[in-house]
């Protein structure tokens, strides 16, 4: 009979995460278009080659004057022209003189002040101006918002579309960032079945190569699903070899605990040179783990729990901040907030660290929390239906009303949830 393989060490979460960070690299960078830059890391300081604005322009819709003309209200002007945006005056402003501006028109030479159209009264080329003016008001300054030569963004900034908007009009058409990681997907298991076709005896279907493949598209990444294969060392081992080169990174599911087809152990063993890590994580779901590094680029492969809840957790606590330090973030992983349990959150003292699929909600102004029933590591349905993880520290658990850390697996989709509604 053939023996159960022999679990790795426990390690807590943060020295699992520590052991992976280490034996990662960073990505090459490279040169990037702009507007494909989006959630990249630059990978080198910006300088500013340009001001902005390159000009003085009108801040409001008013009129360009020379302050020393007006001094204390009201005051009378005579008006000379007309300046848009995109069409700057052709002819300075004399003294006694005004010129009808649009927002972001250059200031005609000669004018420092513009005043606003509501504190102006015309009468044909008579301008009166019922307040005073101050040198320099409503004028948008040269390098006000950036100064040539000045640091614009530094390395390790994560490109957001304010800063896309900013490089733009600096003329800034590429940028130097770590690019998006190509992360190959690989299932592993003779249960497993792909596509919608009848089910065979025993078989399931695959469920995690599609939610890991999601995940890591939606961790900015670039997804590469290297399909299904069974549980045959030597399958494993042309998969991992062939991905190799088209990846970047490889996360791999299931084989990873101490059944007895878990056959992952053995390939990435000899791929990795007998490097590789494995571990029991002191969490709960997602305790097995392990990573190697293979071939001459050091190409790493994480390996996830089968269990699709677990490789769900995994991928959040441990893969994802890999992935993302490899495309050079400095912020790994997503943050914990204090919430409120709305409902007890009981555990039994284990060892462990429990991550409680829980509901997040805002009920006024403050973030609660209520567990999903079905708390298995194979109920993938009931996870689908939260929207945090609540971490729960080793011991009894929380009472209604008690603190509790959670992680907010969709921050932009946090529901309103009033107890009063
Ligand atoms: P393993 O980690 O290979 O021992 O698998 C643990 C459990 O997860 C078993 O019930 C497997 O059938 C299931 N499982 C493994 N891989 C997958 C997958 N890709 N999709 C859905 N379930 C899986
Ligand atoms: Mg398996």
């Amino acid at each position: 009979m053939a023996e159960f393989a022999r679990p790795g060490p426990t390690v807590s979460l943060e020295a699992a995460r520590d052991q992976l960070l280490t034996a990662l690299h960073r990505l090459t960078p490279r040169p990037t278009p702009l507007d494909q830059a989006l959630g990249t890391v630059l990978a080198t300081q910006v300088i500013a080659s340009e001001n902005i604005p390159s000009f003085a322009n009108a801040a409001m819709d008013g009129y360009a004057v020379r302050a020393a003309d007006i001094g204390e209200a009201p005051g009378s002007l005579r008006l000379v022209g007309r300046i848009a945006a995109g069409h700057p005056a052709t002819t300075p402003l004399g003294p006694g003189q005004a010129m009808t501006i649009t927002t972001g028109a250059p200031l005609p030479p000669g004018a420092d002040s513009v005043c606003m159209v509501e504190h102006a009264v015309i009468d044909g080329d008579d301008l009166t101006l019922e307040a005073g003016v101050q040198v320099g008001q409503h004028v948008r300054h040269t390098g006000e918002d950036v100064t040539r030569g000045s640091l614009v963004f530094d390395a390790g900034t994560e490109i957001r579309p304010a800063h896309i908007g900013v490089l733009a009009s600096l003329g800034v058409g590429e940028v130097t960032v770590y690019p998006r990681a190509r992360v190959g997907v690989l299932s592993t298991g003779d249960e497993l079945q792909s596509g919608s076709g009848e089910l065979g005896d025993g078989k399931i279907r695959d469920s995690n190569r599609h939610a890991l493949l999601a995940l890591v598209s939606g961790a900015g990444c670039e997804p590469i699903d290297l399909g299904i294969v069974g549980d045959e060392e030597v399958d494993i081992q042309s998969a991992l070899d062939g991905a190799r080169s088209t990846c970047d990174a490889i996360i791999t599911s299931g084989g990873v605990s101490v059944g007895v087809a878990d056959h992952m152990k053995t390939v990435l063993g000899r791929l990795s040179g007998g490097s590789a890590h494995w571990m029991e994580v002191a969490i709960k779901p997602a305790k097995p783990f392990g990573f190697a590094t293979i071939g001459s680029a050091g190409t790493p492969v994480l390996c996830v729990p089968g269990n699709p809840v677990s490789a769900l957790v995994s991928f959040e606590l441990l893969a994802r901040g890999a992935v993302r330090f490899m495309m050079g973030h400095s912020v790994l992983d997503r943050p914990r907030w204090n919430a409120t349990a709305a409902e007890p959150l009981r555990r039994r003292r284990d060892g462990k660290v429990h991550l409680v699929r829980v509901l997040a909600g805002v009920d006024a102004g403050t973030l609660v929390v209520r567990p999903i029933a079905g708390q298995g590591s194979h109920q993938l349905r009931s996870t689908a239906l939260a929207n945090a993880l609540a971490v729960l520290p080793d011991g009894e658990g929380m009472d209604t009303g008690e603190v509790v850390s959670v992680i907010l697996l969709e921050p932009d989709a946090v529901p309103d949830a009033r107890s009063d509604q």
